[in-house]
């Protein structure tokens, strides 16, 4: 098995508050579930995002990704830094 790296160039934000990315919304969730913790990131609900009609649901960190085309991903902070590393400007 060969070894391949990815080396393509894209714009990226950190996120962590409704308002830091145009394309990510508040989630969707109210009442007692709003105060319910995640299972990945541990901190509550209310404290997410929403992306793509709730079908991503951003935690505080993840990295909103925008390629070339105009795609965007949402990427967990950790997969987001063993891929890229800033560019010099
Ligand atoms: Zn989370």
């Amino acid at each position: 098995m060969k070894t391949y790296v990815r080396r393509n160039t894209v714009r990226a934000k950190q996120w962590f508050k409704v308002g830091d990315h145009a394309a990510i919304l508040p989630l969707n969730i109210m009442g007692p579930s709003a105060a319910d913790a995640c299972v990945v990131c541990g901190k509550p609900f209310s404290e997410h995002g929403s992306y793509d009609c709730d079908t991503v649901i951003v935690c505080p960190g993840d990295w909103v990704v925008e390629y070339p085309a105009g795609e965007i991903e949402i990427m967990r902070d950790k997969g987001f830094r063993r891929l890229y590393k800033e560019a010099d400007e």
